[in-house]
């Protein structure tokens, strides 16, 4: 089905800016959004709420497959549960990354990503869309920056993901349940400081990269852009130039 569906893939570290750059690329286009560190998000999330210490391969292989994901619009809602902001949490991130990096969990994920490439088109956004989910895209993007501009632009996010889920927590109370019940400290990093967040994604680099199963790197032809010189906007317009050529 993917080859069929023209596919526009941006993998890239850790606030590279390829969240903000897929989903206008893909408003532009009209194609659809694969968020796809929302699904293993959203894994880790469910992990947590089993508030289990250690679980076996198994288990992780039996609960991914079994993930109860919902898209809507912008929100996702795991096992009937809005949890747009919860899943955004850097505890959240981390403990998406080290699941991510078992086998039998990428395997078991692989399939729920691969759906979303339906008509028109398909914008995927992630660590090891143009390398695994969809080696046949037409178009390959590796985004990148600093690390020091990511850390800058991770913390903003971190901040604005606060307040959100403030909000959130008095409207929700099952996520308020979640907080209060000891895991403030694992979901709510939002009062750490630029240092801290910095080190967690050089942490998180590494084991994304590192990992033996789809490590992230830019796909033997993938185009990488280095956008710590340019706006969210040019890079935009580059991919979508890029575009433009490439699904001639
Ligand atoms: O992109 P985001 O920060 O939301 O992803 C969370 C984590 O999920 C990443 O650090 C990475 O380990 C994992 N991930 C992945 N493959 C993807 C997308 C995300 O392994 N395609």
């Amino acid at each position: 089905m993917s080859e069929l569906i023209p596919v526009l893939t941006i993998d890239g570290p850790t606030a590279s800016g390829k969240g903000t750059v897929a989903r206008a690329v893909a408003a532009a286009l009209g194609f659809h959004l694969l968020d796809s560190g929302a699904i293993y998000r959203a894994f880790a999330l469910a992990v947590l709420n089993r508030k289990v210490d250690q679980l076996k391969i198994n288990d992780l292989e039996m609960e991914a497959k079994a993930l109860s994901l919902e898209f809507r619009d912008d929100s996702v809602w795991l096992n009937g549960a809005d949890s747009t902001e919860l899943i955004r949490a850097e505890a959240v991130g981390m403990l998406a990354s080290k699941l991510s990096a078992v086998p039998e969990v990428r395997a078991a994920l692989l399939a729920r990503q691969r759906a979303f490439a339906q008509p028109p088109g398909l914008v995927g956004d992630g660590r090891d869309m143009g390398t695994v989910v969809f080696p046949d895209a037409t178009l390959k993007i590796y985004l990148t920056t600093t690390s020091d501009v990511r850390a800058t632009r991770r913390h903003r996010q971190l901040e604005k993901h606060a307040s959100d889920l403030s909000a959130q927590t008095q409207r929700d109370s099952k996520a308020k349940r979640l907080i209060e019940k000891g895991n403030s400290s694992t979901i709510d990093s939002s009062l750490e400081s630029f240092a801290s967040v910095e080190e967690k994604i050089r942490q998180r680099d590494t084991q994304d990269k590192t990992r033996a199963v789809a490590p992230l790197k830019p796909a033997p032809d993938a185009i990488v852009i280095d956008n710590a010189a340019h706006g969210p906007q040019q890079t935009i317009d580059a991919v979508l130039s890029l575009w433009k050529l490439r699904s001639r």
